[in-house]
């Protein structure tokens, strides 16, 4: 979902010619690239613009329904404290699924 607008040309090309494949899986390694990337290069301990915990918690649940205007447009690629509070929903969600 992210990735869409972090790289929209590479997106393209990998659903033009595998159209019958699910790239869930490379989705998922790129964002944890940028992950580790934004968590090294943009430290914000003041939390300095960012968007409230609630949604950051909407975004982690049903991103489709959380406008990028409500994230503060793409605050979360340069910001390392959401970029962590989003992961830790992620965990949330993940052992929340597993019985
Ligand atoms: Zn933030």
């Amino acid at each position: 979902m992210i990735v869409y607008t972090v790289d929209p040309i590479r997106k393209d090309v990998v659903a033009e010619h595998q159209p019958l494949l699910n790239d869930d899986q490379n989705d998922t390694l790129l964002f944890e690239k940028l992950e580790e990337y934004v968590l090294s290069h943009y430290p914000n301990p003041e939390r300095v613009g960012c968007p409230s915990p609630e949604v950051l918690k909407r975004f982690s649940d049903t991103p489709r329904e959380v406008k990028l205007s409500d994230l503060k447009d793409l605050h979360i690629f340069k910001c390392a404290e959401c970029t962590r509070a989003l992961m830790e929903l992620r965990i949330q969600r993940e052992q929340a699924k597993t019985p």
